[in-house]
């Protein structure tokens, strides 16, 4: 799916002090990378922002996914670093995107954040210098994070990170539990829904009925003032779904798998090409991609 991800780490995994010690040297040998997922708009294909999602490209076994080690960070607390590592590259990589593609508005990057990393003390504080050192335009570096978080009784942190000029999005919407009043209570600025909300996903819902479940969360997200990203779009009938039901923002293999930085650069140039709405203003640095 993603890029030619190895297989598992069962090999290694099932010693986790063995896993530790490699995913310690890993951070330190700089073998994590982090991908980026384009975040289009439905209505052109235009490319809105992007998903950060981290790799680890392991010299023997190649690219591992974050599904087989990004738990056990959690466990250890060793996501502290991951984590750190993930927003800074993003959001450096994220003032270079900007320098080539002054869009307006400006493209977002978007990354996730797990709950041991907004426990941690000096969080609020890398935060504030991250925002204020990179070059970003103010609001497009956003923290996604997962409805299981913003229930723990984290309104209080997330308020504090939004007022420093991050953006917020809940993830995964609609699989936790008591989405409908957090959605009201803490200030996000997107909803990402999940993709089991796409009908061939669920398996238990009749088409029709999905879409209609979609349509009233989309509708819901929208009458609170919130952008709405659907997960998970995978073909053409997705895409007009989406379209169907007024949804502005698309995310998923339909559109582009994660990619490596160089890569995404190429893919907002190619739809700028194709002559697709995305509008470079004059003097935009579209012309030096090559360098
Ligand atoms: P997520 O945040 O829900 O990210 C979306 C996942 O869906 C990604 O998997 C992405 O590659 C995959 N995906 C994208 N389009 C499609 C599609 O059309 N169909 C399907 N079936 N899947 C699609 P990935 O990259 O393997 O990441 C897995 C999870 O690892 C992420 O789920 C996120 O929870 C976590 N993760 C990734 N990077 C980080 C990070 O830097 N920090 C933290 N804390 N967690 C991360
Ligand atoms: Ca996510
Ligand atoms: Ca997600």
């Amino acid at each position: 799916s993603s890029g030619g991800m190895a297989d598992g780490f069962s090999a290694v995994s099932a010693d986790s002090v063995a896993l530790e010690t490699e995913l310690r040297n890993a951070v330190e040998q700089g073998q994590l990378e982090i991908f980026y997922q384009p975040i289009v708009r439905v209505a052109d294909c235009s490319v809105a922002g992007f998903e950060a999602l981290i790799r680890w490209r392991h010299p023997e076994r190649g690219l591992i996914s974050p599904d087989d080690f990004i738990a056990h960070c959690e466990e250890t607390g060793l996501i502290v670093t991951l984590g750190r590592f993930a927003l800074d590259q993003a959001a450096h990589d994220l003032a270079q995107l900007q320098r080539f593609f002054p869009l307006n508005p400006p493209l977002f990057a978007s990354v996730n954040v797990s709950r041991r990393q907004l426990r941690d003390p000096a969080f609020e504080s890398f935060l504030r210098h991250l925002l204020a050192d990179c070059g970003i335009a103010p609001g497009t570096l956003k923290l996604e994070v997962t409805e299981s978080v913003a229930a723990a009784n984290a309104q209080a942190i997330l308020r504090r990170i939004r007022a420093l000029g991050a953006g917020l999005a809940i993830d995964d919407f609609g699989t936790g539990q008591s989405s409908l009043s957090q959605l009201k209570d803490i200030p996000f600025d997107t909803v990402k829904i999940d993709k089991s909300f796409l009908s061939r996903h669920g398996g238990t819902h009749s088409e029709s009925d999905s879409s209609v479940v979609l349509s009233s969360i989309v509708t819901l997200a929208h009458d609170l003032k919130r952008d709405v990203v659907v997960e998970g779009v995978e073909s053409e009938a997705d895409a007009s779904l989406l379209d169907e039901i007024g949804c502005e923002f698309a995310q998923g293999f339909y559109y582009s798998p994660p990619l490596p930085l160089a890569d995404a650069l190429n893919y907002i140039a190619r739809h700028y090409d194709a002559g697709t709405a995305i509008k470079i203003e004059p003097g935009s640095g579209a012309a030096s991609l090559g360098g």
